[in-house]
């Protein structure tokens, strides 16, 4: 049997790509989302082909907070937010600014994760969600060996 690791949308969903017949098939896991550690589940194709993934629920756990950043939508220029909940993967940040963001969209974002800011986290994210000034937004990138990545990490993680 193979195993594969698997990426939890923002709606609780995960694609998984059967590795004997090639098909998708999106599979509810919102389960395994809020939990600290990771699990494996086994997923059955309708082709016969049975496989275990890996689903990697630390990933999605999200802190609360309350931390003052900017950022950057296009050629704009540096605008205020506040990142109101942060995981490995993405943000939630209220904008103070009226410049309309939709979803889609490539923010540059930059805040600090300690008090006398000399940690900052910068990273390239896509908008994932607009609902009034809350704007939640996935990063592109995600790498565990970069410094923002080791301190969101060492932030999030109970
Ligand atoms: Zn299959």
């Amino acid at each position: 049997m193979t195993e594969k690791k698997v990426f939890i949308n923002d709606d609780n969903k995960a694609d998984i790509i059967c590795p004997d017949c090639r098909s998708v098939k999106t599979l509810d896991i919102s389960l395994y989302k809020e939990s600290s550690t990771a699990s494996i589940m086994k997923f059955e194709c309708s082709c016969g082909h049975t496989s275990m993934i890996l689903v990697e629920r630390r990933k999605f756990y999200r802190k609360g907070t309350n931390i003052s950043g900017i950022y950057i939508s296009g050629v704009e220029e540096e605008q205020p937010m506040t990142v109101k909940d942060l995981s490995l993967i993405g943000l939630k940040f209220k904008t103070e600014s009226d410049i309309k963001i939709t979803v889609g969209d490539k923010l540059f974002v930059k805040f600090p994760l300690d008090d006398e800011e000399t940690v900052f986290v910068r990273k390239e994210a896509v908008v994932k969600s607009v609902s009034d000034e809350f704007i939640g937004a996935e990063f592109c990138t995600t790498d565990p060996e970069s410094p923002s990545d080791e301190a969101i990490r060492f932030y999030v993680i109970p």
